[in-house]
């Protein structure tokens, strides 16, 4: 016999009232929306230690559980993608302004009108909010690339609302040793290990038969999310300098 009673999303356990009584997610727990994603920071400010941790570390060892559970409905142990990224962001925000760590790019000469050394000082100055611009547009080529998957929208902006706190997180750690040794150089290197992140995750994520492909299909995602947003704001600056 067909077993109707409902079970909680995240541990499988009966449900009768509001919450499961076993692990305590909440009953209405389902396919994430624009406002579960709103709403849901509200509440989690008050239980704000609880996950922040297990997020974090889960996030380096396995995201692509962090990010599958999430999406599926299995939430309770995380902290929810938009709450991790303004934490992470107002963290950032915080070391560059008050500890004033930020990389300073000193031997850039100014290319075809533009001055690449402010462009990437304005960038990493404002690099959460830079990353809060870009979601939309690593989210909608990784949507496309990966549309067989059967994801939203939506859920490919939870996926790159979790990667972006943690490259939040990687660039807070390597910072200090920008400054330390002041080489122009490890700004490369800072860019490179957030790019490789970024293909970790999508290929642990979207696996298939075939390593190589699945390599080449994240590599090739990741590279064309790039791509976009700088047209667009290479287009903006150059209208600008026009105005
Ligand atoms: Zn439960």
């Amino acid at each position: 016999m067909k077993d109707h009673r409902q079970h909680c999303l995240n541990c499988n356990h009966i449900v009768e009232g509001k919450y499961c009584s076993n692990c305590g997610q909440s009953n209405k727990t389902g396919k994430i929306t624009w406002m579960h994603l709103i709403k849901d920071i509200q509440f989690n400010f008050l239980h704000l230690n609880k996950g922040v941790f297990y997020t974090v570390v889960m996030l380096f060892a396995k995201p692509n559980k962090v990010i599958s559970d999430y999406i599926i409905g299995k939430r309770v142990n995380y902290i929810n993608p938009l709450q991790y990224l303004l934490l992470t962001a107002s963290f950032y925000m915080l070391l560059v302004h008050y500890f004033n760590v930020l990389p300073v790019f000193s031997n850039t000469e100014p290319e075809a009108g533009i001055d690449f050394g402010k462009v990437y000082a304005w960038y990493y100055d404002h690099y959460s909010f830079s990353l809060l611009f870009t979601i939309p547009f690593f989210s909608i080529t990784s949507y496309l690339i990966y549309k067989n998957k059967g994801y939203s929208f939506l859920e490919h902006i939870v996926i790159y609302l979790y990667i972006g706190g943690s490259k939040v997180i990687l660039l807070m750690i390597m910072y200090p040793l920008f400054v330390k040794w002041n080489l122009d150089s490890l700004l490369n290197s800072m860019q490179l290990v957030l790019f490789i992140y970024n293909v970790w995750v999508l290929f642990l994520l979207f696996r298939s038969r075939s390593i190589w492909l699945d390599l080449l299909r994240a590599v090739a995602c990741v590279l064309s999310s790039f791509l976009t947003p700088i047209l667009i704001m290479i287009a903006i600056i150059a209208l600008l300098g026009h105005l």
